[in-house]
């Protein structure tokens, strides 16, 4: 029989689903957490818990807000004109924290990856077409911060081809984010610089 108590036991499974927590962590995470004093921990599942109750999706565009439209969205110094698509609301994250960016974004809730099972119906593609093509024409740039790698590149390439036909101008990150890198975990000045030099791609 384990000499782990059960309730460390228990908590320790499920900080052993955190991504980048290995089980060895978990259980260290767990000690810790029975050490602590009773109120704290109680602080910590309740923050935790507020997550499953208190964040939604922006109706507007997809990212995690607490309110049904983000304060990206509502905030009006921001460019309605330009959307900036994401695989995740990380990415647009760190895109945000580059301070690079003043338009709003659209969350495609992943990347293409038809061997995976990642179809364009099962991303956000359908309403980023309709905020495109929505009859008062306020977009007039789509910025596709899309992963450098295979799945950014199909993706990009579809959601070129879904948007043919509207005046936007498509762009894609381009310099400074090398070919499989992540945009989760850029830098501010590699945003900026990759933001900057993004290229056209409404021609091809
Ligand atoms: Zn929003």
């Amino acid at each position: 029989m384990s000499a782990i108590p059960k309730p460390i036991h228990d908590a320790a499974a499920a900080f052993d689903t955190l991504p980048g927590v290995g089980p060895r962590a978990a259980l260290r995470y767990a000690y810790w957490l029975a050490s602590q004093h009773k109120d704290t921990i109680k602080h910590f599942a309740r923050s935790i818990e507020s997550v499953a109750n208190g964040v939604m999706h922006c109706e507007i565009c997809g990212l995690w807000s607490s309110t049904q439209i983000c304060s990206i969205c509502s905030d009006s110094k921001r460019d309605i004109g330009v959307i900036c698509v994401v695989g995740t609301s990380q990415d647009a994250r760190v895109i945000e924290e580059s301070g690079a960016f003043r338009g709003t974004y659209h969350v495609l809730g992943g990347l293409l990856d038809p061997i995976g099972g990642r179809l364009p119906e099962n991303l956000t593609i359908s309403n980023l077409v309709k905020r495109v093509f929505n009859p008062q024409k306020l977009v007039r740039e789509v910025i596709l911060a899309v992963d450098p790698d295979v799945s950014g590149d199909m993706t990009a390439h579809y959601i070129s081809k879904q948007l043919h036909g509207s005046s936007v101008t498509i762009s894609r990150l381009a310099r400074g984010l090398q070919h499989g890198a992540q945009i989760e975990y850029a830098d501010g000045t590699t945003i900026s610089d990759a933001l900057g030099n993004r290229r056209d791609l409404s021609l091809s």
